[in-house]
């Protein structure tokens, strides 16, 4: 049985992927520093899955726990998800970021590396397009970040090539994730922000739940066909699901691979809201807004290469994301704290 680290697994995309870590055979080991977090999310985890994990809240800025913790366990694998993932904070806080993120990955490589642990899944993101030329977007597309957060993307991911060019012992998948939203279907499980949403999906179900009074939608004057904005909104579950794949390939077919993990189909803010409506029977009061600063008007995957090469494919569309995302919103309207 496979041994695997989680970092940041707590949090919204890495307590779906322990959770079908566990259920595919794993034993998994989970560090979060919970800055972004609670415990009671592996709680649940654990309660699905019927099987436990081990768990230290470290932080990856500390080496030294971060190196006892290798010298006590064996494992694998790591699946990389911890970081601070806020565009707006980014930009108010770049240092924040910057050591975060990437000082933490450095920790996190350098410890593995002394402890002969070669193999890891990175969490990137489609923020490492920027503003893209076109849409789909396959993975060879150019380059640019347009905030810091973006940054912390790109220079992670240039490391993590510098170090497989370094020493081929390197097994790295990049895994540019598009805009995951939803939940598990059990609902006891899900995206939990602190405060006020930025993005559309949970903003919406507080809307819907009544903790937020009406949601804006920034610009209707876009190119696209209701004027609203596109984005590749993405199932949290099927993003876990990629994980496994993303692991099953190092092991079988060593290297350095990058893969984005979309649906390959957009979906608009007017599209989303009404699929939302559809699956809560609730109706999402909202008004149109300016356009914020930075947006893209359309963004979404080409996902061939993953289809291809991991065998992986987004099966869960935009109905049951909605439907998913409510479920959890409307049995936890507090979160984790319900
Ligand atoms: P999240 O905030 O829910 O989870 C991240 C977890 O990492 C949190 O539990 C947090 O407490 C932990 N963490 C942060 N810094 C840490 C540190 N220094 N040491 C230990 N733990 C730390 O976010 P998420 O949505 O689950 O995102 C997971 C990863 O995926 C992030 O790297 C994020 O940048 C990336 N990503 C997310 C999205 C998205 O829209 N959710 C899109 C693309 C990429
Ligand atoms: N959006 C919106 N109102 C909100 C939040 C987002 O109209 O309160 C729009 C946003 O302009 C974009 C889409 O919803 O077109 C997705 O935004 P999100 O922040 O979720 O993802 P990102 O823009 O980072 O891909």
């Amino acid at each position: 049985m496979k041994s695997i680290l989680v970092t940041g697994g707590c949090g919204f995309i890495g307590s779906h992927t322990v959770l079908a870590l566990l259920q595919a055979g794993f034993n998994v080991c989970v560090i979060d520093n919970l800055y972004n977090s609670s415990y009671e999310s592996l709680k649940r985890v654990q309660k699905l899955a019927g099987k436990k994990t081990d768990f230290h809240q470290i932080d990856l800025r500390d080496k030294e726990k971060l190196k006892s913790l290798f010298d006590q366990s064996r494992f694998d694998a790591v699946v990389h998800f911890a970081g601070l993932k806020a565009v707006g904070e980014s930009m108010e806080k770049p240092l924040l970021y910057y050591s975060n993120n990437v000082y933490g990955t450095i920790n996190l490589c350098e410890v593995m590396k002394g402890a002969g642990v070669f193999d890891i899944v990175f969490s990137s993101s489609a923020t490492v397009y920027g503003n893209p030329e076109r849409s789909p977007i396959s993975e060879d597309q150019r380059l640019g970040a347009v905030n810091p957060y973006g940054q912390t993307k790109l220079i992670i991911e240039e490391m993590l090539r510098d170090l497989h060019r370094s020493d081929p012992q390197w097994n790295t998948a990049l895994l540019r994730y598009f805009n995951p939203v939803g939940a598990h279907k059990s609902g006891e499980i899900g995206e939990d922000p602190n405060g006020i949403p930025n993005n559309l999906m949970p903003f919406v179900s507080q809307v819907a739940v009544g903790k937020l009074d009406e949601l804006k939608v920034f610009g209707n004057d876009y190119p696209t066909r209701d004027g609203t904005g596109i984005r590749d909104y993405i199932h949290v579950s099927d993003l876990a699901n990629g994980h496994l794949k993303a692991l099953k390939k190092l092991a079988e077919n060593p290297g350095i691979v990058t893969y984005n993990l979309g649906t390959g189909k957009g979906a608009t803010v007017l599209e989303v809201i009404h699929a939302f409506e559809q699956a809560s029977n609730v109706k999402i009061p909202y008004k149109i807004a300016p356009r914020r600063p930075g947006d893209a008007a359309v963004t979404y995957a080409d996902s061939a290469k993953a289809e291809k090469e991991l065998g992986w494919k987004a099966e869960r569309d935009l109905e049951t994301m909605c439907r998913d995302a409510w479920n959890w919103q409307s049995k936890n309207p507090q979160g984790y704290d319900s």
